[in-house]
């Protein structure tokens, strides 16, 4: 493998990023073709999230910014401007990895100062997307939290996670492990134009047949589910079905939202594949990022309808070692999102 050292200036990358130094690299290989990696050592890594009271965890470590998996609608999108970056294609290719992230997490543990309180993972951008294949950051971090049994969650939409099988399974031996999938929706087309970079759904529930098979319980974030694209009784229907299917503890819809940096991104996808469908969704989301409070809770009764009946829940394998973690729990939805705003997959 070989790593282009590319010509940016590392002083205005530091200004930009807030850290000591910046170093800049491309990896000539097809699956990294056109990503822009920078590479930064952070100051610190364990972050306190705003509102927190609100929220239903505090704390979250973020090993990467910016996030290849390209979905359209992610909601992480607006993050990127806090760093100048473009919150469209650059978010898709300009890539922040914390590369102290493993060391900087263990130190703060050991800190007199850390009460061992739980840790969400995955809550802005996907920490196994396709650059943890190469930097390889969660073992180290899951090291960090297995050694201290410090307790934490992921969600993700990544297969990579189950490169760290063994390590997964060491921690939830000594503390707490929560691991969710999201899989909003198993329609392949939707999948293909909308979450491009991201493994296929199937791909994802067989991450969540592994870990069950394995005894670590994980739920599905049934996230987002898209209106006029993905809503429809028989879309919902073979979703809620393929999840019951690969043995997940729970399932928890999530109606798409569009905040600034999302918004307008998706809604130029949307121009592009469904134009028929921008002035629909100019009046659905006509009060802001949210859906009306109705559809929201038509989807959700209907989700949990077809979890009932395809039997989803408590009663499954699994379920005794069952883990929920923050991070499937119902999205906060703070009115004011921040820098180190949660996003969830
Ligand atoms: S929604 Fe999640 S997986 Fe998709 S681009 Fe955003 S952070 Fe990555």
């Amino acid at each position: 493998m070989r790593w282009d050292n590319l010509s940016e200036p590392p002083t205005g990358d530091s200004a930009l990023f807030g850290t000591d130094a910046v170093v800049t690299r491309t990896f000539d290989t097809p699956e990294f073709r056109g990503i822009t990696f920078h590479e930064v050592r952070a100051r610190s890594i364990v972050n306190r999230v705003p509102g927190a009271s609100r929220m239903p965890f505090e704390w979250t470590v973020n090993p990467y910014r910016g996030c290849t998996h390209a979905c359209v609608y992610c909601f992480a999108r607006k993050t990127h401007s806090y760093l100048d970056l473009d919150t469209g294609l650059g978010f898709d290719s300009q890539i922040v990895v914390k590369t102290n992230a493993p060391e900087l997490l263990r130190k703060q543990l050991s800190s007199p100062h850390w009460q061992g309180a739980h840790i969400a993972m995955g809550t802005n951008v996907d920490c196994y997307q396709r650059a943890e294949g190469r930097y390889e950051l969660m073992p180290g971090i899951i090291a960090a939290l297995r050694d201290h049994a410090n307790p934490f969650s992921i969600l993700t939409k990544g297969t990579l996670i189950l490169r760290d099988l063994d390590l997964l399974l060491q921690a939830a031996r000594v503390t707490d492990v929560g691991i969710s999938v999201s899989v909003g929706f198993t329609d392949r087309e939707l999948w293909r134009t909308v979450e491009p970079g991201t493994p296929a759904p199937e791909r994802r529930l067989d991450v969540v047949r592994t870990l069950t098979d394995h005894g670590i319980g994980c739920g599905v974030l049934m996230a987002p589910v898209i209106p006029f694209l993905g809503d429809h009784p028989d879309q919902l229907r073979a979703t809620v079905r393929a999840i019951a299917a690969s043995g997940a503890t729970s399932v928890t819809p999530l109606v798409l939202h569009l905040r600034p940096g999302a918004r307008e991104w998706f809604t130029q996808w949307l121009d592009r594949h469904h134009p028929h469908l921008v002035r629909r969704y100019e009046r659905l989301y006509a009060e802001g990022a949210y859906a009306p409070k109705w559809y929201q809770r038509r989807i959700t009764r209907q989700v949990h309808e077809l979890a009932d009946e395809f039997g989803i829940g408590p009663a499954r394998r699994g379920a005794s070692r069952r883990v929920t973690p923050p991070s499937a729990q119902p999205h906060p939805q703070p009115s004011e999102p921040g820098p180190t705003q949660l996003t969830l997959l």
